[in-house]
């Protein structure tokens, strides 16, 4: 067995990696099961990225204006509702958005993706264009771009082989029948690789389909211009870019929105309501129905500023370091097998296929010997590190990449550096080579230290962590 000494590691021998920019919590210290506490290293951004001190100083800046938009004449709802129609403008911009795209603020991409296949014509009560119907989607998507498609009955592709059969594939099947609207993900939350937008794109449009875009993986690592590129829809979380204030976005061609039904019946979605009947307010009013999350939509507009303010170019150099450093740091270490979608015999090198220019900062592997419940809580618990577990609500994917029934994944973003990944790495080489140093033990719930002395916060008045939860992200 080759195990990799704990220091010095020969595969992290590459110039260190500082973080590109300011998070809330970077500092933040966890308790560990053998007593003393670490420095928390978060590899856990693909489920939850931290908050970006410019998007919390920019809520701070927020909150004592905080009122309620659209409808107030006081001083405070006038901010507000400027400052929420300009985050509009705002994310418009980021997305290199078109002048005939709406942007339509929702709870985040699930929520957006449950919007658009109300709008999917030939779905779409009211909504039917002739000839045009179905939708097509990959095997590999995340449940949000998976599920509301599979309700209306969607076609799947294999993105199995390399990312030239996928779109092959695609092709095939777009030409067998035609569909009204391709989905695909920007990126996988599972391996990290990127889909051929582009070669999508095309061939969607090819065959008269439009293509939605899940970005939710994508858009705080890359930069997505909408007119530029042809995509129709996309869909994103700013829970995911930095923002974690509970808005998520729906941006694209507006003609389907327009025609759709109001996503949600209600005020702020309606121009006038007789009691015989309604009319409803144009987009992306019309799918806006209630009191809208200001605070995360001024709170995602910021995090785009930032992100943007940083450079598309500096946001990829800083992530591939770290990419390259992890991957290579896994695979010194015998037992620890990375999920891939699109292996290549050029493994990991830029150009190759999945080279790092494809891939986002997630990596997804098992290893062997150990469950991947009892690694994340070994991480944890014995060295202060955040990673998810499970099979990341990508069941169909997990299923097809590996024989485990879960993965471990470490994510990466802005606020991360050489010596989070190390510290993984090491942790990894410390279990192969040796095992944990603590017990655990299985409960309905999962695994757990056993015991666990790790006190949570005193603000939330006393109590130990219970086992792990049944993983949210199963
Ligand atoms: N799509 C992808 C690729 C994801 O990774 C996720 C979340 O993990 C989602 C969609 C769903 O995002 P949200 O939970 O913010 O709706």
């Amino acid at each position: 067995m080759t195990i990799l000494a704990a220091s010095p590691c020969p595969a992290l021998d590459a110039p260190d990696v500082a973080p590109l920019a300011a998070v809330v919590g970077a500092d933040l210290s966890v308790p560990l099961v053998h007593g003393g506490h670490a420095r928390y290293v978060n590899l856990d951004y693909a489920a939850s990225a931290p908050a970006l001190r410019a998007v919390a100083d920019r809520v701070a800046e927020l909150l004592p204006l905080y009122a309620s938009v659209h409808r107030g004449a006081g001083y405070a709802s006038v901010v507000c509702t400027s400052a929420y129609e300009a985050a509009r403008a705002e994310i418009a911009a980021f997305v290199g958005a078109g002048p005939d795209d709406a942007v339509v603020f929702t709870r985040n991409t699930t929520d957006a993706l449950n919007l658009l296949a109300t709008a999917v014509p030939g779905f779409a009560p009211g909504v039917g264009v002739p000839g045009a119907g179905g939708v097509v989607h990959l095997d590999i998507e995340h449940h949000a771009n998976l599920l509301p498609w599979q309700r209306l009955g969607a076609r799947v592709v294999r993105a199995g082989g390399t990312r030239a059969q996928t779109v092959a594939a695609v092709a095939a099947e777009l030409a067998a029948a035609p569909a009204a609207l391709l989905a695909v993900t920007g990126a996988s939350n599972v391996t990290g690789e990127c889909p051929p937008l582009a070669e999508l794109t095309s061939v969607a449009h090819r065959h008269g389909a439009r293509i939605v875009v899940d970005g939710a993986q994508l858009v705080p690592h890359r930069r997505v211009a909408l007119a530029e590129s042809g995509i129709d829809y996309l869909a994103f979380s700013g829970h995911k870019i930095y923002a974690p204030f509970g808005a998520g976005v729906l941006v694209g061609r507006r003609d389907w929105l327009e025609a759709a039904p109001p996503y949600l019946a209600g005020g702020g979605a309606v121009r006038e309501v007789r009691l015989g009947g309604t009319e409803w307010a144009a987009v992306p009013a019309r799918h806006e129905a209630g009191t809208p999350n200001v605070v995360g939509a001024v709170a995602l507009a910021a995090a785009c500023r930032a992100v943007a303010a940083l450079g598309a170019e500096a946001v990829t150099a800083h992530e591939t370091a770290l990419v390259r450093r992890l991957t290579r740091g896994l695979a010194g270490i015998d037992g620890v097998r990375p999920l891939r979608l699109w292996p290549s015999a050029a493994g990991d090198e830029p150009g190759g296929e999945s080279g790092e220019a494809d891939r986002i900062g997630v990596v997804t592997f098992t290893v062997d010997g150990y469950p991947a419940d009892l690694v994340a809580q070994y991480l944890s618990a014995e060295h202060g590190i955040g990673v998810r577990d499970g099979r990341f609500c990508a069941h169909p994917l997990l299923a097809r990449l590996t024989a485990d029934p879960a993965g471990v994944r470490a994510s990466l973003g802005l606020g991360s550096r050489a010596a989070d990944v190390d510290r993984l790495v090491t942790a990894l080489a410390e279990l192969r080579a040796h095992g944990p140093a603590w017990a655990y033990a299985r409960t309905e719930a999962g695994c757990a230290p056993d015991p666990d002395p790790r006190a949570l916060p005193d603000w939330l008045a006393g109590g130990v962590p219970g086992p792990a939860s049944a993983c949210s992200d199963q």
